[in-house]
């Protein structure tokens, strides 16, 4: 009887795996024929200077619109395309929004995501200045965000890019910082403009975890001072929370307190928003 129980749970086991791996591939055939329409999106989040809530620039955060599933966040799909390399011409999709949008004018800069992967590929800074150029937009209104992982695994690669795009006027943000395996050592080799903390540190701010976080973004703080470099903290959901970060001398935030990603930048004055 165990036996009988044992191979039902497998046959179980199987059958899900069988619906995984069958969504995953409807997923990355919807993937394949949506890089033709106009299902990929850009979702614009605010970035503001905690203290007075001023808005100095807003995020791009990818969304599709998929004909039966609605709109999908990026990590609902973006693991599907990545091994194809599908993800990176969605990116371009992206990026291509974005530089419209900052051609249009208004004010503040736009930061893209670029996954590690994307930007190994050799051609990535060529290609974002050329697409900056045609649409006419000014290059230092757009930032890239890339992770510790995009530094590390070729330096001087990262380092070429890095300089090429800020001699542009296109700068570098770190995302997610502290989650990664900080290389401390070599940070201060790259041209970095800001290190965003990440927004599981923000979140333990207030409540249980408090003291370990307070000690990450303490030491943050201090890397960013020593580097000469502002941070920005993200995923701030209440007043508790952008107080402490003030408090540990973090200059900007991004987080529901101040607004959700949505289709529209939003302009200036920032309205508070009550969302
Ligand atoms: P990320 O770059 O760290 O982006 C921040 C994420 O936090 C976004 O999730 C945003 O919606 C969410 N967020 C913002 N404020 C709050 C808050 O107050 N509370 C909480 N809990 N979450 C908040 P999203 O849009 O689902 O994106 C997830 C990740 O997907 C991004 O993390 C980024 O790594 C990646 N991503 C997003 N857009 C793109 C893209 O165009 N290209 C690539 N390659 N990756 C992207
Ligand atoms: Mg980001
Ligand atoms: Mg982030
Ligand atoms: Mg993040």
């Amino acid at each position: 009887r165990a036996k009988a129980a044992g191979r039902d749970r497998w046959a179980v086991f199987d059958e899900a795996m069988r619906e995984e791996a069958v969504r995953i591939l409807d997923l990355e055939a919807d993937l394949r024929r949506a890089i033709n329409g106009d299902g990929f999106v850009a979702f614009y989040q605010p970035i503001v200077r905690l203290g007075d809530r001023g808005l100095i620039g807003h995020e791009a955060l990818l969304r599709w619109h998929h004909d039966q599933r609605g709109l999908l966040l990026p990590n609902e799909f973006i693991g599907v395309g990545a091994d194809s390399g599908l993800i990176e011409e969605v990116d371009w999709l992206l990026y291509a929004q974005v530089v419209e949008e900052l051609a249009r004018g208004g004010e503040g800069y736009i930061s893209v995501n670029v996954s590690p992967r994307h930007f190994r590929s050799s051609d990535f800074a060529d290609r974002l200045l050329r697409m900056i150029d045609r649409a006419g937009a000014d290059p230092h209104r757009l930032r890239i965000e890339i992770t510790e992982v995009a530094l590390l695994d070729d330096v001087p690669r990262a380092l070429r890019m890095l300089r090429t795009l800020r001699s542009h006027g296109v700068l570098a943000q770190l995302d997610d910082f502290g989650t990664g395996f900080s290389a401390l050592s070599y940070l201060h080799r790259f041209p970095i403009e800001c290190l965003k903390i990440d927004q599981s540190f923000v979140a333990g701010l207030v409540g249980e975890t408090q003291p370990e976080s307070v000690a990450v973004v303490r030491a943050i703080q201090a890397l960013a001072g020593t580097l000469g470099i502002h941070t920005i903290g993200e995923g701030v959901e209440n007043e508790a929370q952008r107080t402490a970060l003030r408090e540990l001398g973090c200059t900007y935030g991004q987080g529901y307190l101040f607004g959700h990603p949505a289709e529209r930048v939003q302009v200036r004055p920032l309205q508070v928003v009550t969302r």
